[in-house]
């Protein structure tokens, strides 16, 4: 009985478990299915842990640093878009879904900054260019 109840269930449908998009009708096959079954729960653990020790995803970066406010660097290092992808979306998930007021306000402000620095910035940027040009041609 407890071999026919695990194998009925599949990694899909336990995934699909924890994600709450089963019907009821196969969330009760499930419920039923784990209560019969040791190494069916057990599955389910490892594939919670798997989740949460989890890829970049936005959501595992969510649920680990929950809703700590990126601080004014990485803030910095947003708006120049020079994170890595998956804090990048945690910054953008902060700013754009939680729509934190305080670091809207830091952005805000860094923006502002930017762009009375942006002259300097595009002559530094020339003169860096120059200058690996320079480089380039003497490497030749
Ligand atoms: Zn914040």
């Amino acid at each position: 009985m407890t071999k026919a109840a695990k194998t009925s269930i599949s990694r899909e449908q336990l995934c699909g478990y924890l994600d709450d998009s089963l019907c009821d009708t196969e969330t009760a096959r499930v419920e039923d299915a784990l209560r019969h079954s040791e190494s069916l729960r057990k599955d389910l653990r490892s594939l919670m842990q798997e989740r949460d020790r989890g890829e970049h995803s936005v959501g595992a970066i969510w649920r680990r640093s929950r809703l700590t406010c990126p601080n004014r660097e990485q803030l910095g290092s947003f708006l120049l878009g020079v994170l890595d992808a998956g804090f990048h979306g945690y910054v953008e998930f902060h700013l754009k879904t939680v729509g934190c007021a305080f670091c809207l306000a830091n952005l805000a402000d860094l923006e502002e900054q930017r762009r009375e620095a942006a002259p300097h910035t595009h002559q530094r940027r020339k003169r860096y260019f120059e200058s690996s040009a320079g480089l380039l041609r003497g490497k030749r």
